[in-house]
């Protein structure tokens, strides 16, 4: 369905729309009255029967609790190489969810997204999908020579490991959320089970700063999310996104999801991990406000062959 359908619409307005990023009727449904309102100029009640139609269209369906009980019979897992922080998860990284790494520079996040890359391509009684990966590179931190030594760690053939990984170079925000948009012939095509975007944030970050970019900033994160659930619940593919934050002195006692620095974090992960180094070389993972596993914590350790107890 076209913008253009939407009564009240015109082709004017459309255009200035999908100049400012909602391209289609759902990005509409789920755009708010006050966003709007400053890109096509009209009136709250004109806005609110437009976002009322497009939701409409949507076909948001009701689901008894049975049907959502068989729609996660289809949910996989895959596994992080550690025992201890697969049993924190509850198995492994879920399918059908979006699951966000978060912790200071150098606590792991870009490790474990090359881990993942690797076990997604397990067999499933190994604990992978047998499926590829799409890895979306924001920092130019994919290293092929990591992806080789975590491969030869799993017993796996280096070549065809490499070969089954896809990397997307994201130049700026615009980029990431342009390749997230165009992915799913990709996903078919390559039969896609794991999406890690690594960064997440970084690009947003410095693409908005200063303090009148940071509703913007904001809108277009939560975006770029709803794009990635949206891939993930269609393709029934599991997505790992990491994102950076700076350590503080009283972090340890206070919630470490609060703002920090300044920045806003607040997107629409499903399962958060916090992760930091811990004393000999070890790393710490804690699982933060999951929807269905307690709290808690694992040690696990980085090394040449990957992510390990
Ligand atoms: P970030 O959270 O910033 O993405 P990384 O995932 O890049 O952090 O983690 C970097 C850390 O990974 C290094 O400090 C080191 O401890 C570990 N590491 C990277 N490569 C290797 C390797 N080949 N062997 C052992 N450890 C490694
Ligand atoms: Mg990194």
């Amino acid at each position: 369905m076209e913008l253009e359908e939407l009564p009240g619409v015109g082709e004017a307005t459309a255009e200035k729309l999908r100049e400012a990023g909602y391209k289609t009727v759902e990005s509409i449904a789920v755009a708010s009255i006050g966003e709007l309102k400053e890109i096509s100029g009209m009136g709250e009640g004109t806005l609110m029967k437009i976002i009322d139609a497009a939701r409409n269209t949507l076909q948001m369906r009701f689901m008894t609790g049975t049907e959502v009980m068989e729609k996660r019979k289809n949910m996989r897992k895959i596994t992080l190489g550690s025992k201890k922080l697969d049993e924190l998860l509850g198995g492994g990284i879920e399918t059908q969810a979006i699951t966000e790494l978060f912790g200071e520079f150098g606590s792991g996040k870009t490790q474990i997204c090359h881990q993942l890359a690797v076990n997604v391509q397990l067999p499933e009684e190994r604990g992978g999908l047998e499926r590829n990966a799409l890895y979306i590179d924001t920092e130019n931190t994919f290293r092929p020579e990591r992806i080789i030594q975590m491969a030869k760690g799993m017993d796996l053939d280096p070549d065809t490991v490499l070969e089954n990984i896809i990397i997307a170079r994201a130049y700026n925000s615009d980029h990431q959320i342009l390749i997230t948009e165009k992915a799913s012939e990709l996903i078919k095509e390559k039969n896609i089970g794991l999406i890690a975007v690594d960064s997440l944030t970084s690009h947003f970050r410095s693409d908005y700063t200063g303090r009148g970019m940071l509703a913007d900033r904001q809108q277009k994160l939560n975006r770029h999310m709803h794009d990635l659930q949206r891939l993930c619940d269609i393709h029934n593919l599991a997505v790992v996104v990491t994102n950076q934050v700076m350590a503080r002195p009283d972090f340890f006692f206070g919630d470490p999801t609060a703002p920090i620095g300044g920045h806003v974090v607040g997107h629409s992960s499903t399962f958060r991990i916090y992760l930091r180094k811990s004393k000999g070389g070890k790393r710490v993972g804690r699982l933060i406000d999951s929807p269905n596993l307690p709290e808690g914590e694992a040690i696990f350790s980085l090394s040449e062959v990957g992510v390990r107890d």
